[in-house]
Parts: C-alpha cells; sequence; structure tokens
C-alpha cells in the first residue's frame, strides 16, 4: 500500500511539474507577443527630495495588462523575460518610451531625473553602451535627466565588464543607482570599485522601519554608508509620515513611496509634481 501511495504520489508530482512547465511555456508565448501587441506602458513614480520639497526623479516602471490574464505584475514576468532574453527587447522599449517622456517633461519644464531599471542581462549585451547613448541622443535628452538603476546582481556575473560599462554611461552623463540595497550580494569592494552615485535602501527594511529594531539599524547603516562614500540615499517603499519623518531627521535625502505617491500614469505624474509643489509653497507662506 506504501508503495501504491508512493507511486501516486510521484505521478502526481510529475503532473504538477508538467502544469509548471505548460503554464511556463505560455507565460512565455503571451510574453513574445505582448510588445507588438501594445499590451505595455510605464507608470512612474515620484522621488522626493525631503529637504527641499521637491519632486526631482521618476521612476520608471513597466506594466503589463493582457487581454485575458489582466494585470501581471513584473516580478512575476520580468524575471521569465530575463531568463529567456526577451528582456533585451523589452528593456529597450521601456528605454525609448523612458526618453521620450523625459523629452516630453523637459519641454514642458518638468525637471525631473527619470530612472530606469536596466536588468543585469541587459548590462551584459555588448552594444548597451552604444544603444542607451544613442537613444538618449534620437531623443534629444540630456544624460544628466537619466539615471539606471541596477542590483547587485548585475555586477556578480563578470564584474570587469560591468565596472567598464557602467563608468562608461557615467562617464557620459548617466547616474547610477544600486536598486534593492543591502537585500543581494552587497559587497563594499562593489562600492569602491563600481562608478555609482545612489543607494536606494530596498523596502522591505523601510516597511518595519521604527517597528522593527534590526531594520532601523540597517537603514541608519545604509545612510551612514552614503554619506562617508559621499552616495546619496534614497529609501524606497515610504508609506507612513513616521518613516518619512524619521528618513529627514535622519539624514537620508531622498524618498520615494505610496506615502507620497503610488506609480501613475506620466498625465497624473504631471498633475501630481504641480500640486505637490504648490502645496509646499503654501505651507511655506
Ligand atoms: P523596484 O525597481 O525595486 O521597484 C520598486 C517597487 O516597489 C515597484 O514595484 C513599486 O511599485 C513598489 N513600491 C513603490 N512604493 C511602494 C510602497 O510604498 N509600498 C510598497 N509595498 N511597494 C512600493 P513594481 O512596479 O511591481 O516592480 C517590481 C520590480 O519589477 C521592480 O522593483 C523592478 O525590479 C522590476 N521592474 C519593474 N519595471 C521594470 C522595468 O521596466 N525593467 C526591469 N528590468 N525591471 C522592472
Ligand atoms: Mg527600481
Ligand atoms: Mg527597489
Ligand atoms: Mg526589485
Amino acid at each position: 500500500l506504501a508503495k501504491q501511495s508512493g507511486h501516486n504520489h510521484l505521478q502526481f508530482y510529475v503532473a504538477s511539474i508538467d502544469q509548471e512547465i505548460r503554464d511556463r511555456k505560455l507565460l512565455e508565448r503571451d510574453l513574445s507577443e505582448a510588445l507588438a501587441k501594445g499590451e505595455f506602458h510605464l507608470v512612474y513614480q515620484p522621488q522626493v527630495d525631503l529637504e527641499t520639497r521637491r519632486i526631482i526623479g521618476a521612476e520608471a516602471l513597466i506594466r503589463w495588462n493582457h487581454p485575458t490574464r489582466g494585470f501581471v505584475p513584473p516580478d512575476h514576468f520580468i524575471p521569465v523575460a530575463e531568463a529567456n532574453g526577451a528582456i533585451v527587447e523589452i528593456g529597450q522599449w521601456v528605454l525609448e518610451q523612458a526618453c521620450w517622456q523625459a523629452s516630453q517633461w523637459a519641454a514642458k519644464g518638468i525637471g525631473v531625473r527619470i530612472a530606469v531599471n536596466l536588468s543585469a542581462v541587459q548590462l551584459q549585451q555588448a552594444d548597451v553602451v552604444e544603444d542607451i547613448l544613442d537613444t538618449l541622443h534620437r531623443h534629444n535628452v540630456a544624460a544628466g535627466r537619466l539615471e539606471l538603476e541596477v542590483t547587485e546582481t548585475s555586477f556578480m556575473t563578470n564584474l570587469a565588464d560591468a565596472v567598464d560599462k557602467l563608468h562608461q554611461l557615467n562617464q557620459a552623463g548617466i547616474s547610477i543607482a544600486v536598486d534593492d540595497f543591502g537585500t543581494g550580494y552587497s559587497s563594499l569592494t562593489y562600492l569602491k570599485k563600481m562608478p555609482v552615485q545612489h543607494l536606494k535602501i530596498d523596502k522591505q527594511f523601510i516597511r518595519d522601519l521604527l517597528l522593527n529594531e534590526e531594520d532601523t539599524r540597517i537603514a541608519n547603516t545604509i545612510i551612514d554608508l552614503g554619506r562617508s562614500l559621499n552616495l546619496s540615499v534614497v529609501a524606497e517603499g515610504v508609506e507612513t509620515a513616521e518613516q518619512e519623518y524619521y528618513l529627514t531627521q535622519r539624514g537620508c535625502r531622498l524618498a520615494q513611496g505610496y506615502y507620497f505617491s503610488k506609480p501613475i500614469p506620466a498625465r497624473e505624474f504631471e498633475t501630481f509634481v504641480h500640486s505637490f509643489h504648490e502645496q509646499f509653497a503654501e505651507n511655506n507662506v
């Protein structure tokens, strides 16, 4: 009997793996058609300077609305796109859109820097630097308007190559942020070698800030590290006034999170910037 049920169990297990493979293949198929079918769009999340109360940046985040699947979260499909290489084309599309938006905003006097997430797979492409600079050029966007967010995984495969490429991008005037800082294989060697200007404290350390002593200490450590290495620090996932107050007092200069705004479409972002700045101007009178 035991043998019998073990066998059934194995069959069930194989069947569920089978199902997983089929699901994944279907997702890959839909993903490969999504660009051509116009199913992607970008939303922008404001980045706030806590000292001046100005919106200084916008992080571009991809959204996928599939006709039958509905909203598919990036955490679900980006890893699949990275694994099968589709991220290269998707990432280039994101960059095009973001640069187009940056040029529109520059023309309207909205002086924000646009932050674009750059996958480790994209950074490994031989012509990534050329492609990025060419995109900026075609949209007539100053390099200083673009920030690229990379994660620590980008430094792991080929450190020398990553350093070289980021250095070239940096030399051209593009700034580099380390995203989700503290969650990857953080190494001070990377920080020393990497031409980076910003550290983004991962939202997992901000969520329980002031409630969890360890998270508070980690956030403090990243803020101090930023100060000593002369890197600007961005807190992501700020959701409450208490978190904002603490970070401001602690000397964390930049923040982004639902407390200020969720990621929103470009038109809404414009309205948000104006009302945020007006609100503060009024508070100052
Ligand atoms: P990320 O780059 O670390 O982006 C921050 C994520 O935190 C976003 O999730 C954002 O919507 C979310 N977030 C912002 N403020 C808050 C908050 O106050 N509370 C909470 N709970 N969440 C907040 P999203 O848009 O779902 O993106 C998830 C991840 O997918 C991103 O993490 C990034 O790694 C990846 N991703 C998104 N768009 C792109 C893209 O265009 N290219 C690449 N390569 N990756 C992308
Ligand atoms: Mg990011
Ligand atoms: Mg992040
Ligand atoms: Mg992330």
